[in-house]
């Protein structure tokens, strides 16, 4: 005689099993997708939006800074600002920091960071001596290494992005962000 409740207990592991491997695998599918939309999202995004709101007053900061000497980190701080409040997004703390970081192989430097920007916290670093002489920064880097630490913060809190990453796209918004400030 067969046994309906052994039978019973059986289907209900079985539907158990059967439903949570549904439920993972449509999981999986969902967050490869919405990382596919983000990503073609965030490479079709080639311009910042706002940027004829960037006044007279950045625009002369900026390029002051961008032919002069060493950028200082109170200069950093002030341009950062006057891009975010002409953009309407919250400013953010920029720190300069000490030597770059970075990671040699056969004493040789392979990789090094410029700046960093933590999306929890919204701080931007940038890193003012080089890696391998200790020498300060040159001015074009910094203020190259700034714009691309701001647009991490705008994808997060202009373009409204969960995430950010080096797309094309990004590449693309840093630069029209230089021309629009150099314009
Ligand atoms: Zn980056």
């Amino acid at each position: 005689m067969i046994d309906i409740t052994y039978l019973n207990q059986i289907k209900q592991k079985f539907y158990f099993k059967f439903n949570f491997c549904f439920s993972f695998i449509n999981y999986v599918i969902q967050v490869k997708l919405s990382h596919m939309i983000f990503y073609e999202k965030s490479n079709a995004t080639t311009e910042l939006p706002n940027l004829a709101k960037l006044s007279a007053k950045t625009k002369n900061m900026y390029v002051k800074l961008f032919t002069g000497n060493a950028i200082t980190q109170a200069q950093s701080k002030n341009l950062a600002d006057a891009i975010c409040n002409d953009l309407g997004v919250p400013c953010c703390p920029v720190d300069f920091a000490g030597v770059q970081r970075h990671s040699k192989s056969n004493g040789r430097i392979r990789s090094k960071t410029l700046g960093d920007y933590h999306p929890t916290t919204t701080k931007i670093r940038l890193f003012q001596l080089t890696a391998a002489q200790k020498k300060t920064v040159a001015n074009k880097t910094m203020l190259n290494t700034l714009l691309h630490e701001l647009c991490h913060h705008f994808d997060y809190k202009l373009l409204s992005f969960y995430s950010s990453k080096h797309t094309k796209g990004f590449y693309m918004r840093i630069i029209s962000l230089h021309k629009a400030l150099l314009a």
